[in-house]
């Protein structure tokens, strides 16, 4: 299927499921290959994997990297360069989530939060800069989140590790600004995905309703979340974010905090 993406190539982090996901099909929709990453069953993973060549006839590829591992996740971009014959694209995406007030924030859940959230995003980034750098084109896109510009009690690491890669995307934004390599974050608001899910399990615990019930008091809750939209956003919608990131109308976003939040840090 021919696109604007032709010949391009792409490593999503955490694109086994959810938001990752989303960007792959995007992206390949416009003919990047894709190197997929995350966990799950590996049938399913196959049947991801393939279904992205046979529906869009674009190479793809899965590497198992754990993001808590620096020496996997290097790895896994040498196999991407590799098997791809080199990386255009990376997507900085996987993630991971805890509840919990900061007295009783588990220190091994917020050391594994650091480096999923923040290390793994680095060591990725780190290694495909050089040969980026070397063809004058690149894109670096970081799933950040709203919770990287405003916080929320109860996700300290989230709300910590997510201000942290604000903080890089602009720091490598500046180091590349005079190159065609670009590195952005995309900060959704609320899609409904695995990692999403457990937070309106718990609220609608917390309420003693069914969940379909409370899904739009969830979003209109003044705290801890609040997506004055009152509609979930899609995945669709994040991903249409990353796909213009990567066309040529997206050279001049550079170390942006690209919202697509429904209105919840307007407020
Ligand atoms: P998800 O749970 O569907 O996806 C998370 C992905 O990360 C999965 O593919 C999972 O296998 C992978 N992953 C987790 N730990 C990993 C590890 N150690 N090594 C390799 N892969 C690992 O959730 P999602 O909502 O699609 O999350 C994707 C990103 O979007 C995250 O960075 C998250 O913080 C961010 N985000 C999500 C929302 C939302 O409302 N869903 C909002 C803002 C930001």
């Amino acid at each position: 299927m021919a696109g604007f993406l032709d010949g391009r190539t792409a490593v999503i982090t955490g694109s086994t499921s959810g938001l990752g996901l989303g960007y792959a099909r995007a992206l390949a929709a416009e003919g990047c290959a894709i190197m997929l990453n995350g966990f799950g069953e590996a049938a399913e993973i196959e049947a991801t994997r393939a279904g992205l060549e046979n529906e869009f006839g674009v190479a793809a590829y899965y590497n198992g990297a754990d993001m808590r591992d620096p020496a996997q996740v290097t790895a896994m971009i040498e196999d991407g360069m590799a098997k791809l014959g080199k990386v255009d694209i990376l997507i900085n995406n996987a993630g991971m989530q805890h509840r919990a007030p900061t007295e009783e924030f588990p220190p091994e859940i917020w050391d594994d939060m650091l480096a999923v959230n923040l290390s793994a995003p680095f060591h990725a980034t780190r290694a495909v800069l050089p040969q980026m750098k070397a063809r004058d084109w690149g894109r670096i896109i970081n799933t950040a989140s709203t919770n990287a510009l405003v916080a929320s009690p109860n996700i300290v690491g989230y709300t910590a590790t997510k201000h942290a890669i604000m903080g890089m995307t602009k720091a490598v934004a500046l180091e590349t600004i005079r190159t065609g390599v670009t590195c952005n974050a995309i900060c959704p608001g609320t899609v409904r995905t695995g990692l999403s899910e457990h937070r309106i399990d718990t609220y609608a615990a917390e309420k003693g309703k069914p969940k379909e019930e409370v899904l739009e008091e969830y979003l209109e809750q003044k705290e801890p979340y609040h997506q004055p939209m009152g509609r979930f956003i899609t995945i669709e919608e994040i991903a249409a974010a990353a796909v213009y990131l990567c066309s040529d109308a997206g050279a001049a976003m550079r170390g942006a905090a690209f919202t697509v939040d429904g209105g919840w840090t307007a407020r």
